[in-house]
C-alpha cells in the first residue's frame, strides 16, 4: 500500500517517537458556528491543553485562505497533528486531509470535529454550546497523539464487467460500458432480451411504440463485439470482491442440460428490474370476473399485433365503458391492506402508474371515441417531464375523473341491472362526497411495481435491501447507484419503481461509475480496516460469524482468523466482538478510542506523552 501521490502529493516521513505538536483550527463558518459558539474562547481553552502548540480560529476554514493557513501553520509550528473543528466531516474531511498532505504531513494525522451539525445548529444556549464544542475538541486533542500515519489501500480492478439482467436498464448499462472499450458479460434469466418493455405497446411520455425503442437497443447489444450475452442464465455462486469477482453462472441448454461458466469481472451491475403486483383474489373483483384486468393486459389489447388485433373486448364482447383504478398494490395502508407473506405492505408509490393510466385513458378516447373512460384515483402523480400533458390531454378528450378517500377505496361489483359486466362506485371527493356509480365492461387495475425475489443474488453479493424490499443504494444522494459493498452497482428499477427514462438514466450513471473504476485499473480505499493480531487470536471464530460482509476467513494451517482487505468495509463489528481483543481497527484502535472517551468524560491528561509518529 502506498499513498497516492497524485491525490495527496505528500510523503509520509513521520516515524519514530516524538512529542505531539498539535494544531487546533476552529471555524466560524461565517457565523453558522460563531453566532452560537464562542469560538475565540474555545481556541484559547484548547491552546493550554497538553501537546497543543497552535490554536486559532478562521472565518471559513474550508476556503482557500483557510486551507492555506493550515498548511502555513504546519510548516511554521512544525505540527505533527492537526484538528479542524468545523462542519460535518462528510462535507470537508477530505478537503482538510488534502490540505494537511500538501504541507507534507500524512493526511491520516488529521482529525475532524463537527461543531456545526453537532453543536451550533442544535443547541440554542450559547454557554452550553461553547462548553460542548470545547469538550468535543478536547477529546480530539486527547485522541490525536495516538493516530497512526496510515496509507490508502490500492486494490487492482479486473478489466471486465458483469451485467445481470437484460431489460432496458441492463442493455443500456452493457452498451455504455462496451462503448468505452470494456468487455461485458450480460446475463438474462429468460430466453429474450428487453425485459418489461417487450410487454408494452406505446409508452409515455413520447407515445412511441415500445418496440421501436427496445428493438434497436437489443440488436446493438447482440452485435457489439465487446458484449457476451448469456440467455436462460442464472447465477449459481460467487467469490471474490471488488476488482476480482468470480461469478459462476449456469445456462440452460435447449436439450435440457446445463452449461456452467465462471465469469471473472472487476465490477458488477445489477439490473434485474421489477415485478408487477399481482392483486389478491377478489381485490377490486380481480379473479372473480374476466373483465378485471391489469395495465399490461390493456397494452396487449391495444396492440394491433396483439391477441385481439387491437380491439377492446373481453371474451369477444366489445368494451363500451372502461374504468381505471389507481394505486393497486401501492400506497397501501396497514389497517386496510393485508400484508404479504413477509409481513409487509407496499406503502410506497409505484411512480409509473398514474402517467401510465392517464396515457392509456387518453389513447382509448382518441383511438376508440365511442368508449367511455372513467378514472378512479386517490391522487394523481404525473410528476415527470411531459407527464402532466397526458393528464391534461385525458381531461380534454373526455376522461371523467373521480377521487376516492384512501381509507374508503372504490368498490367494484357485478352490475345489479346486468347492463354491463360490472359497476364501480365511490364517494367522490371532487364533488364534495357525491356517491357515484359508473358501468364498466372492463376494469383496468393500475398495478404497482414490487421488488423481485432476489434471494440468491442478495446472498451471493451480500446486497442490502430497503424496507420496501428493493436493493438499497449506499447513500441516496452521494452514492445513488452503488451498493454499500464496493464494486457493485445498481442499474434501473431493481432499486425502486422507475419509468424507462429513470431506469436508463440510472443505468447510464451506473455504467459511467463502473467504467471509471475499470479504466483506472485500481481502486483506492480508506485504510480504516480491521486487522487480526496473530499472537492473540485463539481461533474461536466469533468474528467470522459477526462480520456482515463475509470478510473474515479461517487460516486452517495457523488456526486463526484472517481479514480480506478488499472485503472489509471497516464497520468495526469484529473488533468489538473478539473476546481475545485480537482485532484492532486502523483509525479506531483501543488507545485512540479510549483516550477520546476519557476526555469526553472530562478526564484530561495533564502531561504530554511521547507517542510513536508514523
Ligand atoms: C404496465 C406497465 C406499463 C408501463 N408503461 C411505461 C411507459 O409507458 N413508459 C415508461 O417510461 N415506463 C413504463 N413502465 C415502466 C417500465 O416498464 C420500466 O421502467 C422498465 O421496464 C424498467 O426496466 P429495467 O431494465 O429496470 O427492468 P425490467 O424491464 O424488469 O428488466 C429486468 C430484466 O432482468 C431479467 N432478470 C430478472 N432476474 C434476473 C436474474 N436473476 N438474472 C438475470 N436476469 C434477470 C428479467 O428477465 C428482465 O429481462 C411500465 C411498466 C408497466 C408494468
Ligand atoms: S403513480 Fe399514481 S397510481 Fe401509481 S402508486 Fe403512485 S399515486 Fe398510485
Ligand atoms: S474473534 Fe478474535 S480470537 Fe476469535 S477467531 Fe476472531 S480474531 Fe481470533
Ligand atoms: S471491520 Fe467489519 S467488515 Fe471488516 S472484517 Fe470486521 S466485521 Fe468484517
Amino acid at each position: 500500500m502506498s499513498i497516492n501521490e497524485s491525490t495527496f502529493g505528500a510523503g509520509n516521513g513521520e516515524s519514530g517517537m516524538e512529542k505531539p505538536r498539535i494544531g487546533v483550527f476552529v471555524c466560524h463558518c461565517g457565523g453558522n458556528i460563531s453566532d452560537v459558539v464562542d469560538v475565540k474562547r474555545v481556541a484559547e481553552e484548547m491552546s493550554v491543553l497538553p501537546g497543543v502548540v497552535h490554536s486559532t480560529t478562521h472565518m471559513f476554514m474550508c476556503s482557500d485562505p483557510g486551507q492555506t493557513s493550515i498548511e502555513e501553520a504546519i510548516k511554521e509550528h512544525n505540527l505533527n497533528r492537526v484538528i479542524v473543528a468545523a462542519c460535518s466531516p462528510t462535507l470537508h474531511e477530505l478537503t482538510f486531509r488534502r490540505a494537511v498532505a500538501r504541507a507534507g504531513l500524512n493526511p491520516y494525522l488529521f482529525e475532524h470535529v463537527n461543531i456545526r451539525e453537532h453543536v451550533s445548529w442544535v443547541i440554542e444556549d450559547k454557554e452550553a454550546a461553547t462548553r460542548k464544542a470545547a469538550r468535543l475538541i478536547s477529546a480530539a486533542v486527547s485522541r490525536v497523539p495516538y493516530l497512526e500515519a496510515l496509507e490508502k489501500r490500492h486494490i487492482p480492478i479486473h478489466g471486465a464487467a458483469l451485467v445481470i439482467g437484460g431489460g432496458v436498464a441492463g442493455l443500456t448499462c452493457a452498451l455504455d460500458l462496451a462503448r468505452r472499450g470494456i468487455e461485458v458479460h450480460l446475463t438474462e434469466s429468460t430466453d429474450v432480451l428487453g425485459g418489461r418493455m417487450l410487454e408494452l405497446y406505446t409508452v409515455f411520455p413520447t407515445n412511441e411504440k415500445a418496440s421501436d425503442l427496445i428493438d434497436p437497443l437489443i440488436k446493438e447489444v447482440q452485435s457489439h463485439p465487446n458484449i457476451h450475452v448469456y440467455l436462460n442464465t442464472q447465477l449459481r455462486d460467487s467469490t471474490g470482491a471488488i476488482g476480482d469477482f468470480h461469478t459462476t453462472i449456469v445456462t440452460k441448454k435447449p436439450d435440457g442440460g446445463e452449461e456452467e461458466r465462471e465469469i471473472h469481472s472487476g465490477v458488477i451491475a445489477i439490473a434485474v428490474g421489477v415485478d408487477v403486483y399481482q392483486p389478491r383474489e377478489g381485490e377490486y373483483y380481480f379473479g372473480k370476473s374476466p373483465a378485471v384486468v391489469g395495465l399490461l393486459d390493456l397494452q396487449a389489447m391495444m396492440n394491433p399485433d396483439g391477441p385481439t388485433g387491437g380491439k377492446l373486448e373481453i371474451n369477444g364482447k366489445p368494451v363500451k365503458n372502461v374504468a381505471f383504478i389507481h394505486c393497486v398494490g401501492s400506497r397501501q395502508w396497514p389497517d386496510i391492506h393485508e400484508p404479504q407473506a413477509d409481513g409487509k405492505i407496499n406503502d410506497y408509490c409505484s411512480r409509473y402508474c398514474c402517467t401510465g393510466i392517464v396515457h392509456a385513458a387518453a389513447e382509448i378516447r382518441e383511438k376508440y371515441p365511442d368508449v367511455n373512460v372513467y378514472d378512479f384515483h386517490e391522487d394523481i402523480r404525473t410528476y415527470g417531464r411531459g407527464h402532466e400533458d397526458w393528464y391534461t390531454k385525458a381531461s380534454e378528450v373526455g376522461v371523467l375523473f373521480f377521487r376516492f378517500d384512501p381509507h374508503k377505496p372504490a368498490v367494484v361489483e357485478p352490475d345489479p341491472k346486468g347492463e354491463s359486466a360490472l359497476v364501480v362506485k365511490c364517494k367522490d371527493r371532487l364533488t364534495n362526497g357525491l356517491e357515484v356509480e359508473v358501468p364498466a365492461d372492463m376494469v383496468v387495475l393500475g398495478n404497482g411495481l414490487q421488488a423481485r425475489d432476489m434471494t440468491t443474488l442478495i446472498d451471493l453479493y451480500r446486497c442490502s435491501r430497503g424496507s420496501d424490499r428493493f436493493l438499497l443504494e449506499a447513500h441516496p444522494k452521494l452514492r445513488p447507484v452503488e451498493l454499500a459493498s464496493f464494486g457493485l452497482f445498481l442499474a434501473g428499477s431493481v432499486q425502486g419503481p422507475m419509468d424507462i427514462t429513470e431506469a436508463t438514466a440510472g443505468a447510464a450513471a451506473a455504467a459511467s461509475k463502473a467504467a471509471a473504476l475499470v479504466k483506472r485499473g485500481f481502486i483506492e480505499l480508506d485504510p480504516f480496516i480491521a486487522k487480526v493480531n496473530e499472537e492473540l487470536c485463539t481461533g474461536c471464530q466469533t468474528c467470522l460469524n459477526v462480520c456482515p460482509f463475509d470478510a473474515i476467513s479461517r487460516d486452517e494451517e495457523k488456526g486463526i482468523a484472517v481479514i480480506s482487505e478488499a472485503l472489509c468495509t471497516g464497520c468495526g463489528t469484529c473488533a468489538a466482538a473478539c473476546p481475545s481483543n485480537a482485532i484492532q481497527q486502523f483509525g479506531f484502535n483501543d488507545a485512540e478510542v479510549m483516550s477520546e472517551v476519557l476526555a469526553l468524560l472530562g478526564v484530561v491528561k495533564k502531561e504530554e506523552e511521547e507517542v510513536p509518529v508514523g
